[in-house]
């Protein structure tokens, strides 16, 4: 089952899950109410191990960014230049991701941004954010 989820683990995969269906989740601890990415077996504020799924509104604002410009491995020769990213998303989490579209080499520190979901090039679902 969980191989068709290159990525994911065993605290991981709901959330590969919710991607392949368009959604955005995340780990709420249920006793502090700490909403946490990435998904983890404990809470990181309490250490209690007890965590529900929720699912985010996938908004947020760019809080720092690069732009790559030389490819790090052969496999991203194609995609640069390239924007990655430290996303704060409105529940909470920082995400580090890439941020995709047309204009996301115009990105600014404090833009705000929204969730997509693209495919990776062996069709794996990975949230990703562009610019609003
Ligand atoms: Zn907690």
């Amino acid at each position: 089952m969980s191989d068709h989820f290159r990525y994911a683990n065993g605290d991981s995969l709901e959330y590969w899950q919710a991607a392949k269906e368009g959604r955005l989740v995340f780990q709420k601890c249920r006793d502090c109410g700490h909403v946490q990415f990435p998904p983890r077996h404990h809470c990181e504020s309490c250490w209690k191990a007890e965590l529900d799924w929720t699912q985010s509104a996938g908004r947020g604002e760019v809080e720092s960014f690069t732009i790559v410009r030389r490819a790090p491995l052969p496999d991203f020769r194609d995609k640069v230049p390239y924007v990655v990213a430290a996303i704060a998303v409105e529940e909470g989490p920082r995400m580090l991701t890439n941020l995709v579209g047309d204009n996301a080499l115009d990105v600014a520190v404090g833009d705000k941004v929204k969730v997509t979901f693209q495919p990776d090039k062996d069709g794996e679902i990975l949230p990703q954010f562009e610019l609003v």
